[in-house]
């Protein structure tokens, strides 16, 4: 393992469930908005002050996003040629509903470094909650103490709810206004003041809907309208409504004897026209129902959402705190980020920050989807469904790209193609590869043979058309099919031919599409008959589909005995990587591509990944070879490295490497390992925190449809356990170092294999067999 991956100094205290932080500070705040974020899919809030914040610009970003709901920007390419994306889109902010200002005696309580006693902000995971407490002196020398609370909830996705308790060692007179502002707080859109607003909105407006009063905004281009309403109360004091040019505010002044408590409350909700006509009226009744159960009785509902989802997703490592938290912290991330609903997706910084601009890529179907199609299968239907939904624009991009069928966007939100890099975006035509990747699991994960006839054999014929017209039979290469300049998962690498990640996939892409063809063919004639219409597929264009699969370019080096990541890869420049990463580091921001390109670097899992997903269909030997030789020249500048690199390091039994691997990978975040935290998180390398444990330690995989099992426990752990859905059932798993005990919880029986054993499971009963590596 590369050296320069492997220290991580620990930010925070190792618990296992929360995440903690005593001390404040300017600098970090913005890395910290992003760590304490919360998002339920659909809402996304970064861990902002509800009382401000007073600093720079820079340290803080505190913005509120919603998943989809995005404007355009036009591209100006120096030089545009066909296929170049004209505009892309983003998400972008809203009007900030989370402001709540406090006054002591007229002054502003904000905090301050420095000015803030028994300062603590706490994350507690298991249920969603964000509470922070401090004491605060005013300048005549009173202590006034605060706690605020807030959660996204996960039970009713337009709602947000905050509550402040405050009291004070003496007598007081407190103000606390609620406020909804037309400002949008996100300082790389704010550069010019409230210019900016004009920037992306065609209208900013307040209404009063039902009584419930709310900021509106009509975004530009894209036309989707969204609503902010807030109902706040207070257990002291009367509402006093203001409303000027800028703000909504709700007013509570009143007098708090020494040693009082007042209780705040504020419920927001947000809404959007692309789900109701009556937007409005729902964000409405939202906050409305929520005021009326209260903070307690909606964070109840939110809090039982998330203890059901921990208990089919969490995995409990006994041993090792530091990593327990890390893991927890990336699947809370991810399932916080995820939007479910068939119409929206996952971001590659999640819901915690705006750094993709709020898209999706590849990172969905091969990190984010792997966790849900074995906790919670119905999730990656509805990613699946996202794809479905874009397939039009997918079919529109194949005909800009002069290709047949669909070619999904590398990079987008609605479908259409954002990467204007086209090196290394729309050339990654392994995204359609990926797309069929991630039914072809979810389908051998379930059986769901409905959602495979009626929406994936759409896809499926339609990325094969694409994929099998993207090659060709090279009469020097032996005929064989080669798909050429394209790039494959390492972006370092990119306008090459015959990526082997690519073209393996397609193959397998293009055999499972035929068997496809043939279950519908045998059992689904008249929708066969629709299908071949309308995707315009016949016998001559499946020939191909056979022929291209038959005969597939997949790249061997016998010198060294090894796939080849492509043609060009081992004929680059050998480069001192450790040098490059010491003074070039992250290679992209500081070299010319020209120099990138000519040299054996990769800046991520390439042809390593595929020795997991199909890690049966490589030998022993073949995978260590193949890491022997790229891990050594991967500098991890992605940080959807470290993950697949620690999975298939415990597959070939490097398991030291294995361990920094997952270290780095499941802290990525919460040590901001790759310094650019405040962007959001890493929403791939959190999936792939999932895989390092389930697939790498426990070394789940799944071959002709069964599970199989090859546990390794750390000598660092006592024990490691999770659940895997899979075809109706749902088995315990808890490995220990010497043995590893199986439970079937839900279904009437199941034959699993460990170490390729088979172990025959009985609703109810445990099963234990011993490991066969052992640390
Ligand atoms: C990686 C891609 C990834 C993207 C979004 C890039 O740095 O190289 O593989 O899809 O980030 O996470």
């Amino acid at each position: 393992m590369r050296k320069t991956h492997t220290d991580i100094k620990e930010k925070f205290e190792a618990d296992e469930w929360r995440v903690c932080e005593r001390t404040f500070s300017d600098i970090t705040h913005r890395d910290r908005e992003t760590i304490f974020a919360l998002a339920n899919g659909y809402i996304g809030v970064r861990g902002g002050f509800e009382e401000g914040f007073v600093g720079e610009d820079r340290y803080t970003d505190f913005d509120t996003m919603l998943n989809g709901v995005y404007t355009y920007f036009p591209y100006k390419h120096v030089w545009a040629r066909p296929g170049y994306p004209a505009r892309w889109h983003s998400i972008t902010t809203q009007m900030n509903p989370y402001l709540s200002e406090i006054y002591a005696d007229g002054e502003c309580v904000v905090m301050r470094e420095g000015k803030a006693e028994n300062y603590e902000r706490t994350l507690d995971m298991r249920d969603g909650l964000l509470t922070r407490t401090y004491e605060y002196i005013t300048q005549s020398g009173k202590r006034l103490t605060l706690k605020f609370e807030r959660f996204v909830s996960l039970a009713d996705k337009h709602l947000c709810c905050q509550r402040v308790e405050i009291s004070c060692d003496k007598d007081a007179k407190i103000k606390i206004a609620g406020k909804i502002s037309k400002t949008l707080s996100t300082p790389r859109f704010r550069k010019d003041g409230r210019k900016n607003e004009k920037l992306f909105t065609t209208w900013q407006k307040f209404e009063e809907v039902g009584g419930v009063r709310m900021g509106l905004q009509k975004l530009k281009k894209s036309g989707f309208e969204v609503a902010c309403a807030m109902n706040t109360s207070c257990t002291k004091g009367a509402c006093t409504r203001e409303e000027s040019e800028i703000e909504l505010r709700d007013v509570y002044e009143f007098t708090l004897a020494g040693g009082e408590k007042a209780t705040y409350e504020r419920f927001n909700a947000h809404t959007c026209n692309k789900d109701y006509a009556d937007y409005t009226a729902v964000a409405a009744d939202c906050v409305k129902a929520a005021g009326g159960k209260g903070f307690d009785g909606a964070y109840r509902e939110h809090s039982r959402k998330w203890r059901e989802f921990w208990d089919s997703a969490d995995i409990e490592l006994d041993g090792d705190p530091a990593i327990q938290q890390g893991i927890r912290y990336c699947i809370f991330m991810v399932n916080a980020s995820c939007g479910k609903d068939g119409k929206t997706n996952i971001s590659a910084n999640g819901l915690m920050g705006i750094g993709y601009c709020g898209q999706t890529f590849w990172d969905t179907e091969l990190f984010i989807q792997p966790m849900y199609n074995y906790t919670d299968p119905s999730v990656t239907k509805s990613l699946i469904e996202y794809r479905y939904m874009l397939l039009d624009k997918a079919r529109e991009r194949a005909r800009q790209m002069d290709d047949s069928g669909a070619l999904f966007a590398w990079n987008t939100i609605n479908g259409e193609e954002c990467g204007h890099v086209f090196e290394a975006s729309t050339a990654q035509y392994h995204i359609n590869c990926d797309v069929y990747y991630s039914i072809y699991r979810y389908y051998e994960a379930t059986g769901d043979e409905d959602f495979l006839v009626n929406t994936c054999a759409e896809i499926l014929f339609e990325i094969s058309k694409c994929m099998a017209h993207r090659g060709a039979f090279v009469p020097l290469k032996g005929n064989k099919f080669c798909i050429n300049v394209v790039c494959g998962p390492d972006e370092y690498t990119p306008v090459v031919d015959n990526n082997t990640y690519t073209n393996y996939l397609t193959r397998k892409q293009l055999y499972f599409t035929l068997e496809v063809a043939e279950l519908l063919r045998e059992k689904y004639p008249d929708k066969y008959r629709c299908l071949l219409a309308k995707c315009d597929v016949d016998d001559e264009e499946m020939n191909l589909w056979q022929r291209a699969a038959d005969n597939m370019y997949i790249g061997y080096n016998k010198e060294l005995d090894i796939f080849t990541q492509d043609d060009q890869f081992l004929y680059r420049d050998p480069v001192d990587i450790e040098w490059l990463a010491e003074h070039k580091y992250p290679l992209l921001f500081n070299l010319h591509p020209l120099n990138l390109w000519r040299y054996q670097v990769c800046k991520q899992a390439d042809l390593v990944f595929l020795t997991y997903i199909f890690g049966n269909e490589f030998d022993d030997g073949m995978k260590k070879r193949i890491y022997d030789y790229y891990e050594p020249r991967t500098i991890h500048d992605s940080s959807l490295s470290s993950s697949i690199h620690s999975i298939v390091a415990c597959d070939i039994g490097y398991y030291d490497q294995a361990y920094g691997y997952l270290k780095q990978a499941c802290r990525m975040d919460l040590d901001n390992y790759n310094k650019n935290v405040g962007e959001g998180i890493h929403a791939a390398c959190s999936g792939g925190a999932y895989q390092m444990l389930v697939n790498g330690y426990a070394g789940l995989r799944v071959y002709d449809g069964k599970l199989h099992f090859r546990p390794f426990v750390d000598a660092k752990w006592n024990s490691l356990s999770f659940r895997i859905k899979f075809r109706g059932c749902a088995v315990r798993v808890k490995a220990e170092r010497s043995a590893t005990s199986y439970t079937l919880e839900e279904g009437e029986e199941i034959t699993v294999m460990h170490y390729g054993k088979p172990v025959t499971l009985r609703r109810g009963e445990t099963e234990s067999a011993a490991n066969e590596i052992m640390p």
